[in-house]
């Protein structure tokens, strides 16, 4: 059913972008009836289509590492980190020599351009977020007032929780909300006694089983799209042929795909958004061909702005009228600005000597254990030294055992032995939203589209390298409550986008003057515009956000259409 009509090139629905909050809208526009196109600028990728899936690590050229001249001919700042850019990924990172960008503060702006985005190769941990989040604005005063509370997103975590399949363990804590959880995937004997030790000393730390989108149960009935029970082979990042975790193509696509409505168009380039003063509505979109280059302009009744934190805001800022000569719907100026990530590369690692020597574990768990917040969670646990906090990931193994001086039939008899148990664990603290953080368009430079190409200038202030310091101290507090020797500490501060969770830019807000969005996710100025990623935050929390995005995106979209019901645009 089409509530539209059937010119060429005009649709219901317009989704910008395919990746994880993009496959999301469009999934739930096609349920509502509605003609939706899917917008993407990088190249198709249909589930299954994931070329290392099946590598072993034998197939895999120079042991899976690049050489240092193409990491410095295409990936300089995508591999800054030195960990992230793999042969069996490479694929799915762009190339800098393609999409540069430019920076006043050093910005690591990591993504991939193709069908699905990051929800092929994200790392899977969904945490809800909390009124200690939702409120924290209006307590601290940085930032704007979230115009939602907890109470608001709830229902639609459950909602897509559900879908999405995520495992866990509920633990009742306040700061990061129960949910609705498939089995976790269990802790392993050194990660329990982690648990179990740190929670006698230190009751408020919690370690819990990751919290991860992979079906460990399968419910054909509700785990629609293409998708099987996780084998815990740990090989995700480079797509799952079973489709055991959420991505693009393995759920949402596939679901939008069944209604008969949805059309994926990919290599195509939004580059502005298309805007009536007559109206005062948006029309349409003008994409760019990616192969052909010619330029074509696309009709909707509704534009869903999903192409990523720095993609949509790009495209707003690109899209500038008599109307709004800063970029559409950017009256309050703060179009650009607020940006923000959580930092990590602080942590602390430790042996467990002569501890569970008998103890193994088969199959590749694909996650470890979290440590929600605990500072300034309540008056008890409030510190003087900052405001805010962090959160915790981490995992324990077995290492391996390579003994000093043996040669020949004794080094091998060893080698295959186990050697003793590590654990460690990693920070991810919160960032604060200050307005002189921003990225902008530098109009007089264009990239081979001729479109503006992106300048970051934010960076961590004084009281990210403050939450940094005593996520350290309370990460060795912990592994020496446990026993643990040899004790190493890091804190290498990256920079923002490091940790690939950029949020802001666009933010939420209740007053039109000081916010792009209203707590229905839709510009205050152009009502027909929603932008559901991560541009949308107005804080930045500790948890991981991608399933807040989804929560704020069906969210959206359901108020969508009853606006699209009222005949209101
Ligand atoms: C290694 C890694 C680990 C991560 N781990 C986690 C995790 O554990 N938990 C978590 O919550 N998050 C994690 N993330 C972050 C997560 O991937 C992002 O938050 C999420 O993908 C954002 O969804 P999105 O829809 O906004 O953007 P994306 O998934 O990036 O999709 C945006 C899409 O829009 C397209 N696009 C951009 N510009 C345009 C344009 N002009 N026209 C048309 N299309 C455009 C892009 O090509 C892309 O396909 C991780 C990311 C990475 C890379
Ligand atoms: S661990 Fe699960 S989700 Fe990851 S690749 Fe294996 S089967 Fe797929």
């Amino acid at each position: 059913m089409s509530l539209n009509n059937n010119k060429e090139n005009t649709y219901d629905a317009i989704v910008i972008g395919s990746g994880i909050s993009g496959g999301y809208a469009a999934m739930e526009l096609c349920k509502k009836g509605y003609k939706t196109l899917m917008l993407e600028r990088g190249r198709m990728v249909e589930h299954g289509d994931y070329p290392t899936a099946n590598d072993d690590p034998w197939d895999l050229i120079n042991q899976n590492m690049l050489s240092q001249e193409e990491i410095k001919k295409h990936y300089p700042k995508q591999n800054r980190l030195n960990w992230w850019v793999r042969q069996d990924i490479k694929h799915w990172i762009n190339k800098d020599d393609e999409y540069d960008y430019d920076e006043v503060e050093r910005f690591d702006w990591i993504r991939g351009h193709h069908v699905g985005g990051r929800s092929i190769m994200w790392g899977r941990e969904c945490y809800r977020w909390s009124d200690l989040d939702f409120e924290a604005n209006k307590k601290d005063g940085y930032g704007v007032d979230w115009p939602i509370r907890y109470k608001d997103i709830e229902p639609w975590y459950d909602y897509v929780e559900t879908f999405v399949g995520v495992c866990g363990q509920n633990e009742g804590l306040s700061q990061v909300p129960d949910g609705v959880f498939l089995p976790p995937f269990p802790l392993n004997c050194a990660e329990q006694f982690l648990r179990e030790k740190v929670k006698e000393v230190y009751p408020d730390r919690v370690i819990t089983p990751s919290r991860k989108a992979h079906l460990t149960e399968y419910n054909p009935e509700i785990h629609l799209g293409k998708r099987g029970q996780c084998q815990s082979r740990n090989r995700c990042s480079r797509g799952c042929p079973y489709g055991a975790y959420f991505s693009s193509q393995s759920a949402t696509i596939p679901v939008a795909q069944d209604t008969g409505n949805l059309t994926i168009r990919a290599n195509s380039i939004v580059s502005e958004i298309l805007y009536n003063k007559e109206t005062g509505k948006a029309y349409g979109v003008i994409i760019k061909d990616a192969i052909s280059n010619e330029e074509i302009e696309i009709n909707a009744r509704i534009i869903f702005c999903n192409a990523s934190t720095i993609g949509t805001t790009a495209i707003l800022l690109n899209s500038r009228s008599e109307s709004f000569p800063n970029g559409l719907g950017n009256v309050s100026g703060e179009l650009g600005h607020n940006i923000m990530d959580h930092h990590y590369g602080m942590g602390a690692s430790g042996s467990l000597p002569n501890m569970f020597l008998d103890k193994y574990y088969k199959g590749r768990k694909p996650g470890g254990f979290y440590i929600p917040r605990f500072t300034n969670t309540n008056t008890a646990t409030k510190r003087n030294d900052y405001i805010r906090g962090f959160g915790y990931q981490g995992g324990a193994g077995r290492g391996s055992n390579i003994p000093d001086g043996l040669i020949g039939e004794e080094l091998k008899n060893e080698i295959f032995k186990p050697g003793p148990w590590h654990i460690g664990m990693s920070a991810f603290a919160e960032m604060l939203p200050y307005h002189e953080n921003k990225m902008f368009l530098n109009f007089d430079k264009r990239d081979k589209y001729g479109i503006p190409t992106i300048t970051f200038d934010a960076k961590l202030r004084d009281n990210e390298f403050k939450l940094r310091e005593h996520s350290i101290e309370c990460a060795v507090e912990m592994l020496e409550t446990i026993g643990c020797t040899n004790i190493q500490t890091y804190n290498n501060a990256t920079a923002p986008g490091a940790c690939i969770h950029e949020m802001g830019t666009a933010r939420m807000g209740r007053d039109p003057k000081t916010s792009v969005l209203n707590k229905w996710n839709q510009m205050h100025e152009v009502p027909n515009v929603f932008v559901t990623d991560g541009a949308c935050m107005t804080s930045s929390a500790t948890q991981n956000p991608s399933i807040t995005y989804m929560a704020l995106t069906a969210r959206a979209v359901d108020y969508a259409d009853k606006q699209m019901k009222k005949g209101l645009f």
